[in-house]
């Protein structure tokens, strides 16, 4: 365990130009745990400096998308803090400031109206990244291939716009930011920037950077791979929880086979020093595996709270039912499901038959059966005073020994169609027992067997 240090101060820094990703996410998700780790600050600067591609409705799908992972933020646009503005687009004075300071102090120079940094050769700006280790690059390393010229770094366009590499050092200084977290695509800018810190005088903070995400076939996570947008996953019934046990896991791990966890586990445990360098691959069987986890694990109502809207989607009547029958009797459904479905959406799917009887005609329609045989059976369970799972299997047992031939199997099916419609579903005297003898009366009677 390394030393907890208060004075932690990270940022996730998106630009507003699309939905939050995967990768974004993962990023987001690795700077709130070393804030939180270490009792540190995590802040959220908007990036739009690209006017035309940057718009306030991206900015607000980035923060709602971090919000669903959990992910709280201590400074940002929307609470501010002591180092504001926090986007970008409001602090043009004061890069242009130090624009004009490096200008003055012979460091950079005007090309028309863009602002140009000299970068010096022979100059030594390897650094230690704390995931990658260490990576050796000579200011030489930023000429031109072709020629002799040195490839000198713009920093105010022409439109009078920062640059990215210009703008982060200012950000990052000013903020005081102790840990640059983000993803290895950035790397290759890292030199750029130590070379502006050390023009400005400033020092230089941590870098760690975040190994890359690829799906299954090894080629970087794209839209090929499948849903690449936070809220893709929140719609097809992956819970937030989910995600971010997950998405931890992409590049860290708590050290022994601990894989489902919860928030605070994950930033008490987390390490920068136990993330790999090695490319993380985005598994969907894992993300499936853990999903049924945190689903198995929750409290009934929050269960049912991820569940209920893939419900009413379907158009199944759950007002009707929580009024009809208790808002218990959907949670108990739930609980008895708990470890079937892979994510809330499935789940909804595996045990809408509790919620309606409508799903169960429309997949069932009792045929071919002797029903004669099986009337007799189910009058026999009906008989039952108690309607209790261990009574009504009792008396099915009793029933089946009694009669030459007769096999569980060939009545428990029948009455498994009957009541969910469905070839798998849980215990299906629990079932029977849960959705009450009259209920159970109704169906078998739908279907002429009782
Ligand atoms: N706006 C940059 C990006 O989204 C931030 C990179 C950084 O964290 O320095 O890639």
């Amino acid at each position: 365990m390394t030393e907890k240090n208060d004075n932690v101060r990270v940022r996730f820094a998106p630009s507003p130009t699309g939905a939050l990703h995967i990768g974004g996410g993962h990023t987001a998700l690795f700077n709130w745990l070393w804030a939180r780790h270490n009792n540190g600050r995590f802040i959220l600067r908007i990036e739009d400096t690209d006017l035309v591609r940057s718009t306030k409705e991206y900015e607000s799908t980035i923060m709602s998308g971090m919000v669903w992972l959990g992910l709280d933020w201590d400074e940002g646009p929307d609470i501010g803090g002591s180092c504001g503005p926090y986007r970008q687009s409001e602090r043009l004075d004061i890069y242009r400031d130090y624009a004009n300071r490096l200008v003055n102090d012979g460091k950079a120079y005007r090309d028309g109206e863009a602002i140009i940094f000299r970068v010096e050769p022979g100059q030594d700006i390897s650094f230690r990244d704390i995931v990658y280790g260490q990576i050796d690059v000579m200011s030489d390393g930023l000429r031109e291939k072709d020629s002799d010229k040195l490839k000198d770094i713009v920093i105010i366009k022409s439109d009078g716009m920062p640059t990215y590499n210009y703008a982060v050092v200012i950000d990052d200084h000013l903020m005081r930011i102790t840990h640059v977290i983000r993803g290895e695509d950035h790397i290759s800018n890292t030199p750029k920037q130590i070379l502006l810190y050390r023009a400005l005088g400033w020092d230089v903070p941590e870098f760690a950077h975040l190994p890359m995400i690829l799906g299954r076939d090894k080629k970087k996570l794209s839209k090929r791979h499948g849903a690449t947008s936070i809220y893709e996953y929140r719609d097809m019934g992956y819970m937030p929880d989910s995600m971010f046990n997950f998405l931890a896991l992409l590049g860290w791990s708590a050290g022994d086979d601990r894989e489902i966890f919860t928030r605070d586990e994950a930033a008490e445990w987390f390490e920068l020093s136990r993330v790999t360098r090695k490319a993380a691959v985005f598994d969907f069987d894992k993300l499936n595996y853990i999903n049924q986890e945190h689903l198995k694990a929750l409290d009934p109502e929050v269960r049912l709270s991820m569940v209920r809207p893939f419900w009413v989607e379907a158009g199944l009547p759950v007002e009707e039912v929580e009024k009809s029958r208790g808002v218990k009797y959907l949670e108990d459904s739930l609980t008895l499901m708990a470890g079937r479905g892979r994510t809330a959406k499935e789940m909804s799917e595996f045990s809408d038959y509790f919620v309606s009887f409508e799903p169960v005609k429309s997949r069932w329609n009792a045929e071919g059966l002797d029903k004669d045989k099986l009337r007799e059976f189910f009058a026999a369970v009906f008989a039952s005073t108690e309607w209790k799972a261990p009574e009504l299997e009792a008396i099915a047992r009793e029933w089946i020994g009694q009669h030459e031939g007769a096999k569980m199997k060939d009545y428990a099916m029948p009455l498994r169609f009957a009541l969910t419609g469905m070839k798998v579903s849980p215990g299906i005297f629990e079932v029977a027992e849960l959705m009450g003898r009259e209920e159970c009366r109704k169906r078998l009677e739908f279907y002429g067997l009782l």
